[in-house]
Order: C-alpha cells, then sequence, then structure tokens
C-alpha cells in the first residue's frame, strides 16, 4: 500500500469515529438521566432529586432510611422526589425506570459550620423546573420549585449563568 491510500484509510476512519462519537453524544442527551449524582445536605433541609426525560415510572429507593429517604415523589412518572435528611452520614438514593438505574449519592451533615458549608455549598447552583439560567440559592428570579445541581453539570446541560444573581 502506499502512503496515500494509508492516509486515506487513516482520514475515513477518523471521520467514522467523529461521527460515531457525535451521534452517541446526541443519544445520550435524549436518555433519561438523574439531575445529580451527589448532593451535601444538612439534617432537615431536603434533597430534591428529579429524572431528566423520564419516559416511564420512576421508583425511588434508600439504600440507608435513616439518613436520607423518600419523603414524596411528584410528576406524571413520579419522576420528581423530595428527600429528606434526617441524620448525618451517606445514603445512596436510586431511581429505577425499567432496567435502568440512576444514582445520587446524598451525604447529611449533622451540623455545618458557617466556613464549612460555604465550601460545600460553593460548588452547587440552583436551576428551575423552566427555564435555561442557573442561579444562587437566594436569587429572586427564582421559583419555589427549585433543584440543587453541581455547577459544572449545569454548565455541561446548556445552563447560563442568571444575570441577576451572577452565581
Ligand atoms: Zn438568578
Amino acid at each position: 500500500m502506499n502512503s496515500k491510500i494509508i492516509k486515506g484509510i487513516l482520514c475515513a476512519a477518523l471521520t467514522f469515529v467523529m461521527i460515531l462519537g457525535t451521534v452517541t453524544f446526541e443519544a445520550a442527551a435524549n436518555k433519561p438521566d438523574i439531575n445529580m449524582s451527589s448532593a451535601h445536605s444538612k439534617i432537615g433541609y431536603p434533597v430534591y432529586l428529579k429524572v431528566l426525560r423520564a419516559d416511564r415510572k420512576v421508583k425511588w429507593s434508600s439504600s440507608n432510611t435513616k439518613v436520607a429517604k423518600i419523603d414524596s415523589t411528584k410528576g406524571k412518572h413520579k419522576e420528581r422526589a423530595t428527600v429528606k435528611c434526617l441524620k448525618g452520614g451517606k445514603a445512596l438514593i436510586t431511581a429505577k425506570l425499567g432496567k435502568a438505574k440512576f444514582k445520587c449519592k446524598v451525604y447529611v451533615k449533622k451540623k455545618a459550620k458557617k466556613k464549612e458549608a460555604q465550601i460545600v455549598y460553593g460548588e452547587c447552583v440552583y436551576i428551575s423546573s423552566s427555564g435555561k439560567k442557573y442561579h444562587r440559592a437566594d436569587c429572586g428570579t427564582l421559583r419555589a420549585k427549585k433543584f440543587e445541581v453541581q455547577k459544572s453539570w449545569a454548565i455541561a446541560n446548556g445552563y447560563e449563568p442568571c444575570r441577576v444573581c451572577n452565581p
């Protein structure tokens, strides 16, 4: 084989890989997903979880109901869950859709010191069920129903910083 043919094959292979990559990415974007894979909270502060693009009934469970338990579920497919934080520790919340499982590690603190709390909560931003902006927790434009997500997740999913609270 001469080098031109080899180059041609390599180029075709690379293009194929790129197309495949794009297709895989797009498919993943349309699939159900959980709004966050980990959450930090305190006793008495609920964590709001949501399965995005849920197309069937969601079954929620907690690995440690003494630490965090499913308090209530809402939505057509029960895709929204309010997790009650009861005790310091760690619990793995699982959302099951048919055979698919989505997990969120919930870390519950007994009592967060102010300095500590800033470090922990600094990574998180808030989104509402409508709109494509992410906010600080106390933003006035946020509606009552808000979801805590990691800032990196919000950015990766196309959310933009709110101009009002500048998170
Ligand atoms: Zn805002």
